[in-house]
């Protein structure tokens, strides 16, 4: 158990009350553009999915979750190559080729790959509504106890929920997808389709640690 993760688990075991909520502003951390190639075929393949699944022909993103994955990768190399190809992903065999809106690494630089006013595709039930963001790793441990690459992912959410007023219970793992108050699909067979990265117990953990820092009064 490394001092990250002792942390928080002393922290949430003693009742730890976290500071209380201040007016500080929360500042975007460092984020390097690694755009992928977002063009009008995509586009179109985006609101032709988005007509499927959610009922609404339209690529625009309407941000009002953020969902936490993990890579199953040990770099970033192969998560760059797979979400700029634009092929059916190998699970769902559809179009357009997942991605996601951000790819953390392991040495903690945050990259972004496509805006956030558009999809895409990485949570099923939710890609209308939720920003994404990738961790490269192989389990929720790995991530939680890089320092470097959670003090990064916590400050990119923290920013983006201030920036668009997200709720904290609608900052979610993967593995909460089909309880979000948001999840929507109206392809029946997909209804209960999640994955299993990062767990409720692990997103108590994160959840808990971004709420220590509270969003400034519009
Ligand atoms: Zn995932």
């Amino acid at each position: 158990m490394t001092a990250t993760i002792a942390a928080l688990a002393v922290m949430l075991s003693s009742g730890f009350a976290p500071p209380a909520a201040t007016q500080s502003s929360v500042a975007q951390p460092p984020v390097r553009h690694h755009w992928i190639n977002y063009n009008a075929k995509r586009r179109s393949e985006m609101a032709a999915y988005s007509m499927r699944h959610y009922g609404r022909h339209s690529y625009h993103l309407v941000p009002r979750v953020i969902v936490e994955h993990w890579t199953q990768t040990r770099t970033a190399a192969p998560v760059f190559a797979m979400f700029a190809a634009d092929t059916p992903d190998s699970e769902l065999h559809e179009l357009p080729g997942v991605c996601s809106h951000y790819l953390i690494d392991t040495t903690g630089t945050i990259y972004q790959l496509v805006p956030l006013t558009v999809m895409c595709r990485h949570t099923v039930g939710l890609n209308d509504h939720a920003i994404g963001i990738e961790h490269v790793g192989m389990s929720d441990r790995g991530v939680m106890t890089n320092h470097r690459q959670i003090t990064a992912s916590i400050r990119l959410t923290r920013w983006l929920r201030c920036r668009y007023r997200i709720a904290l219970q609608d900052i979610i793992g993967h593995s909460e997808s089909v309880s979000s108050r948001f999840h929507h699909e109206r392809i029946a067979r997909l209804r209960n389709q999640t994955h299993s990265d990062m767990q409720p117990a692990t997103m108590r953990s994160y959840r808990s640690v971004v709420a220590r820092q509270a969003c400034p009064l519009p």
